[in-house]
């Protein structure tokens, strides 16, 4: 049978605040930090204790619910959702549920069969559990990420591959890193995936809209490789099982990363009650309209927004814009360059040499560009050099590597040791005769046929001119002196 897979995700990010999402204590990197350095006794669960909600973090929470499209509710209410387990020392976790941060957005991804829109439910905001490590004889407990803000954002069942899902996720992930309220690194956990998958017989023709298959839910997928092996997963076992001619069951599952299988974690029967019920110890959430006025005008230009004005402002392809504005600094870089350089370059010039021989610096380098030593005036410059005929393309590669060891200048490197480009046509003319005579072999193969000696005769000039001359004119010039006398 042909089945359509239905896909909906919840994204858990971690916001990149300095504080915890009710208390003082500092959100710290826990690769570095040692077990149980930032706790305190309002995210220790200590009874008494009363939370207060950190600022910084709903203004964060704003900036993504309106990077998202989504409606914020003048009032969100926090509560508490209940459940006993060894990470969540309050026997409960503060989230929000029947009136979240925010609803009713949309997020435009990118698939190989073009745009498409996934709609987004909710962004709310939460806290994050501690983490249990479990050792020989017994578990171990470390409280440091217990209380980190967490924004949650939920999607319609818009997804329906897994490579949708992935998309989804990653344009996500950019647009969180563009408002700089989360790393994006995937390592350290600050972005955790739940994806909710079905699947349906493929809809009929005669337009009856066939209702969504019974969804399993899979947990804490960490990457963007289980996210995608996970679905793949889903959607096949749930088409076998009603193949057979068996029902799916809801459930919850866990993903397995050695054997690249879900597997259950609890069943529908006893699925959590959560007991929810408003949080006493907080007041509800009033949003201040000047206040969403000044986060909706700081918002910065969105990745999507800024790839389409490359690509008409600069004529740059599609495929050249996204690689610009991947990294927000690159595409600072690139405008910052496009800006100083000569007037008769053009941006795609510049461009091209950030795309090629800048990223390759910077993948050897592990830099990135806003910590390059060459600053997008110098390229700008070298570029201008290059285009201009000062110097060749090659002459300007080496340049560029020099740049980036000594924070030289590209004028400064081409006087000091002499690479400026030689046009003059008399001087090329003589070497290249000079090259002729010494090589009566290939000049005799050339005359008889074998044009692809011309590369080789092109080297020995450039050679002799130690890669100097201008590779136009010595073309040129080889050419005319074979083809003539
Ligand atoms: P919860 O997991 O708390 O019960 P919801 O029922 O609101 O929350 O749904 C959570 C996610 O499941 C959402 O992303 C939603 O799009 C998705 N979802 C709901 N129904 C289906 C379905 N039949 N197939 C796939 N995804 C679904
Ligand atoms: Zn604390
Ligand atoms: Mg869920």
């Amino acid at each position: 049978m042909n089945y359509e897979p239905v896909i909906g995700l919840e994204v858990h990010a971690e916001l990149a605040t300095q504080s915890k999402m009710f208390c003082a204590c500092a959100v710290v990197d826990n690769t570095v930090a040692a077990p149980n350095s930032a706790v305190c006794p309002v995210c220790a669960g200590m009874p008494g204790t009363l939370p207060v909600v950190n600022q910084m973090a709903v203004e964060m929470g704003i900036r993504v619910a309106l990077a998202l499209g989504c409606t914020v509710n003048p009032v969100s209410v926090f509560a508490r959702k209940n459940y006993f387990y060894p990470d969540l020392p309050k026997g409960y976790q503060i989230s929000q549920y029947e009136q979240p941060l925010a609803e009713h957005g949309q997020l435009v991804i990118q698939t190989s069969q073009g745009e498409l829109t996934i709609r987004i439910r909710r962004v709310h905001l939460e806290e994050d559990t501690g983490k249990l490590t479990h050792v020989e004889g017994g578990s171990l407990l470390d409280l440091n990420r217990a209380g980190v803000p967490l924004l949650e954002i939920v999607s319609e069942p818009d997804i329906r591959s897994a490579e949708e899902a992935v998309a989804y996720g990653e344009a996500l992930r950019h647009i969180l890193r563009y408002l700089e309220v989360n790393s994006g690194d995937m390592e350290k956990g600050v972005i955790r995936f739940e994806a909710n998958v079905s699947v349906r017989l493929v809809p009929s023709r005669d337009g009856e809209p066939v209702p969504y298959g019974t969804r399993t839910e899979v947990k804490n997928l960490n990457s963007f490789r289980a996210l995608e092996r996970a679905i793949v997963f889903e959607i096949e076992r749930q088409s076998k099982v009603l193949d057979s001619g068996e029902t799916v069951e809801q459930e919850t599952l866990g993903w397995n990363e050695a054997s690249e299988r879900t597997y259950s974690q609890r069943s529908k029967e006893d699925a959590h009650d959560y007991r929810y019920f408003p949080e006493p110890d907080l007041p509800p959430l009033k949003m201040d309209e000047s206040w969403l006025e000044r986060v909706r005008a700081e918002l910065p230009e969105l990745p999507r927004a800024k790839m389409q004005r490359f690509v008409t402002s600069y004529q740059l392809s599609e495929k050249d814009a996204a690689r610009l504005v991947e990294e927000k600094s690159t595409a600072d870089y690139f405008e910052a360059a496009v800006k100083r350089k000569a007037k008769n370059v053009n941006a795609k010039t510049i461009a091209n040499w950030i795309l090629g021989e800048l990223f390759g610096l910077m993948k050897t380098r592990g830099e990135t560009a806003d910590r390059l030593k060459v600053k997008p005036e110098a390229l700008a410059e070298l570029v201008d050099l290059v285009a201009g005929g000062e110097i060749n393309q090659t002459t300007g590669r080496e340049v560029l590597a020099e740049m980036s060891e000594s924070g030289k200048s590209a004028g400064e490197i081409v006087t000091a040791k002499g690479l400026k480009q030689v046009s003059d046509a008399g001087f090329i003319a003589k070497i290249v005769s000079q090259t002729l005579d010494e090589s009566p072999g290939e000049v005799t193969s050339f005359r008889s046929g074998k044009e692809t000696v011309l590369n080789f005769l092109f080297g020995q000039v450039m050679k002799k001119a130690a890669g100097k001359a201008n590779p136009q004119v010595v073309r040129e010039e080889l050419e005319k002196q074979l083809k003539g006398s």
